[in-house]
């Protein structure tokens, strides 16, 4: 409806954010992304070890049952968790750490051989109750400004795509988030993201737990050369299987198994050979 639908009194309430009592007595900043709506200052970062430019984003989801408990958690003194940017589900844009500053938000995770992802990341808090919670859809209106958040900052920090992940890639033994109902292939569309169509699940030999073989090997290996921190034992054990199902939640979520057929192998070679030349990371070459 064009007008007349909400008084102005209704439209401004909607728009008040619940705001940590210890935030409002912090010090505001300017918002490093023009689509940013309110900043909600949080106490919870640091410097950028060998200040070291961001080059990755990093996404989340709050995992919490309302968006109250979530910015509180973000914003207060004491939790030791925070990150740059929240994304509520109606599409606005709160930050709560300036982009330049190391927010806490990955913990411990690897990447491409790297172990302080909060060093070279910016942290993404998509407002989404997650698998504790029942985990409702995604609204498009949220993905939308997640896009738009994302097509920024790949742009101001010359993040490739390659390097716009999720928590479970960088921590696949703790993680699950933004999981198997993130739409990777919509923000792919718009360019944010590095995907391919996921190889179609067909009946035939696989790779699980406790195989031993110099396939595993070779998988582990091809794994680890896209990013993933994964043994190179050939050994396929609880690790393996970890980061195969952080893969598939992320890259072939149609089957989360964690074992390795034949669609997620090719998907997962698929993945290698689009990769810009000198994007892939070898462990080898560090
Ligand atoms: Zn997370």
């Amino acid at each position: 409806m064009p007008s007349g639908s909400s008084t102005p009194s209704d439209s401004k309430r909607q728009r008040v954010l619940p705001v940590p009592k210890t935030a409002a007595s912090m010090r505001t900043f300017e918002p490093d992304s023009s689509i940013v709506s309110d900043i909600i200052p949080s106490p919870n970062y640091g410097e950028r070890n060998k200040a070291r430019q961001p080059d990755m984003i990093l996404l989340h989801y709050t995992g919490m049952p309302d968006v109250e408990g979530a910015l509180a958690r973000l914003c207060t003194a004491g939790t030791e968790v925070s990150a740059h940017y929240v994304v509520l589900e109606d599409g606005r844009i709160v930050q709560c750490v300036p982009e330049a500053k190391r927010a806490w938000h990955a913990g411990v995770s690897s990447w491409a051989g790297e172990d302080d992802v909060n060093s070279c990341s910016i942290g993404i808090e998509i407002v989404n109750r997650g698998h504790d919670w029942g985990y409702p859809e995604f609204p498009l209106r949220q993905i939308a400004a997640v896009i738009a958040l994302c097509r920024g900052i790949m742009l101001r920090r010359k993040v490739p795509s390659h390097r716009v992940l999720g928590h479970s890639d960088v921590a696949p033994a703790r993680k699950k988030d933004p999981g198997e109902k993130f739409p990777w292939h919509s923000l792919a569309n718009s360019g944010v993201g590095h995907w391919v169509t996921p190889a179609p699940v067909v009946r035939g030999e696989s790779l699980m737990l406790g195989t031993i073989s110099d396939a595993v090997l070779s998988m582990q290996q091809a794994l680890a050369k896209y990013g993933y921190g994964v043994p190179l034992t050939g050994k396929y054990d609880a690790a393996t299987m970890e980061v195969i199902t952080a893969f598939q939640r992320h890259f072939r979520p149609a089957r989360l198994d964690g074992v390795a057929d034949h669609s997620t192998l090719s998907t997962l070679q698929a993945l290698l050979a689009s990769l810009p030349a000198d994007g892939a990371t070898t462990l080898a070459s560090k």
